[in-house]
């Protein structure tokens, strides 16, 4: 298992900054990152973890719904390990959902997203995957995308959010 790193919240100025790309999804370097990002994430009830989250200015994203205190109605999934993750299409339907982040505590708040995307992704094997996801699922990718963009979901509420 890896570490359980501290996750940046919202006013740090690094959550605000681009992420870079990923050279080379087969570093050995992304691998530990990637175990500390699954690790800090469980220990936090959350069900996405992006990489600035935990200072590294990356695109890489974990997406794992699963049932817990802070969710207890998300579906359970395998952890997805998304690198250089893009959003490829998203439904012109949109849906309004309860949505929180580690880097915001303590805080929930509606907020509007597209009820379905589909993404294309590669994994840590550098295999390409591609798959359309919705409802919770769907908001989770658009959250963790969004944080690879220096997007927080505070930005996306309504003035009275
Ligand atoms: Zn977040």
């Amino acid at each position: 298992m890896g570490q359980i790193l501290t996750i940046h919240t919202i006013g740090n100025p690094l959550l605000r900054r681009k992420a870079a790309k990923v050279g080379d999804p087969q570093d050995p370097k992304l691998a530990v990152l990637v175990d500390n990002m699954l690790t800090t994430m469980l220990a936090s009830d959350g069900v996405g973890i992006a990489a600035p989250q935990i200072s590294q200015l990356l695109r890489v994203v974990i997406v794992a719904s699963r049932p817990n205190p802070r969710y207890p109605d998300a579906p359970q999934m395998e952890p997805v390990i998304m690198v250089n993750p893009i959003i490829l299409s998203r439904s012109s339907g949109q849906e309004e959902g309860l949505e929180g982040c580690l880097s915001v505590p303590g805080k929930k708040c509606l907020i509007m997203r597209h009820q379905a995307v589909e993404v294309c992704w590669h994994d840590l094997e550098a295999k390409r995957h591609q798959q359309s996801f919705s409802g919770f699922v769907a908001r989770i990718v658009q959250h963790e995308v969004d944080h690879l963009e220096g997007i927080l979901y505070p930005d996306r509420a309504g003035s009275s959010g």
